[in-house]
């Protein structure tokens, strides 16, 4: 009886976030044809921070395979119920030291990695997991409201220091710009990451192939401005609280 209410509650919840993902979807095609490229080159990371385990199968069921977490102990609880469960989890907080052993024993990507000091303790860890740990450089874009990022005059030496951590693999930026009205006012920042990108994949010699940018207010703008991955929350599955 319970499963037969759970799974017919996990069906209504799955719709919901059917419909959702559906108008996402259409937004995601219209912005990239904008700028003249392809929707599947855009990933969505459903950020399901606060949401129940049950959203995530919900959402999972819906077809969606990347997940975004901000907390460690949050995502550690509900991992629990997710055995099994075909997705790549990404770590898209702030995370503290005593917490990265934790972290890199959960997670399959650290999205926001910004500081020398937490790359080379994620590397230790990674290396007591006898793995390879992808990770993206969350960098500081002059955003007043969040203190998290490396700022981008840092961003280059620390590039190039995760760059040769044996057990890190840098795959890209990652950044979170102020909060607009008007998500047009965000582009010059998504517009300023990817040239970030561009230049510090030069400088050191490695392609760094994901921007991570856009949340559900301004990711049409991220993805005309060229993001491969956009963090949605809210609009896929309503509001948090
Ligand atoms: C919460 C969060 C998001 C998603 O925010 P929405 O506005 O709900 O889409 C994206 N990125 C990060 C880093 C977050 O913490």
């Amino acid at each position: 009886m319970w499963r037969m209410l759970e799974s017919r509650r996990i069906m209504t919840q799955t719709s919901a976030i059917v419909e959702n993902l559906e108008r996402v979807r259409e937004r995601i095609a219209r912005a990239a044809g904008r700028a003249g490229r392809l929707a599947e080159e855009i990933t969505i990371v459903a950020v399901s921070k606060t949401f129940p385990a049950e959203a995530i199968r919900a959402a999972h069921e819906a077809g969606l395979r990347h997940f975004g977490e901000n907390r460690v102990q949050e995502f550690e609880a509900k991992r629990a119920k997710l055995t099994g469960l075909d997705a790549t989890w990404h770590f898209i907080g702030h995370l503290q030291s005593n917490k990265v052993r934790r972290a890199v024993h959960l997670f399959d990507r650290i999205d926001s990695v910004d500081s020398w000091t937490l790359a080379s303790k994620l590397d230790q860890a990674a290396a007591e997991e006898k793995r390879r740990l992808p990770v993206l450089i969350e960098v500081h874009l002059g955003n007043e409201t969040t203190k998290s990022g490396v700022a981008e005059m840092d961003a280059a030496a620390l590039t190039e220091g995760i760059s040769l951590l044996p057990h890190l693999e840098l795959r890209g930026l990652m950044a979170i710009p102020p909060y607009f009205e008007n998500s047009e006012l965000a582009r010059p920042y998504f517009r300023r990451l990817r040239e970030l990108r561009d230049e510090l994949s030069v400088q050191v010699g490695c392609p760094l192939p994901v921007l991570s940018m856009g949340m559900s207010h301004d990711f049409d703008v991220a993805i005309e401005e060229g993001a491969t991955e956009t963090r949605l929350g809210t609009i896929l599955f309503g509001s948090r609280r």
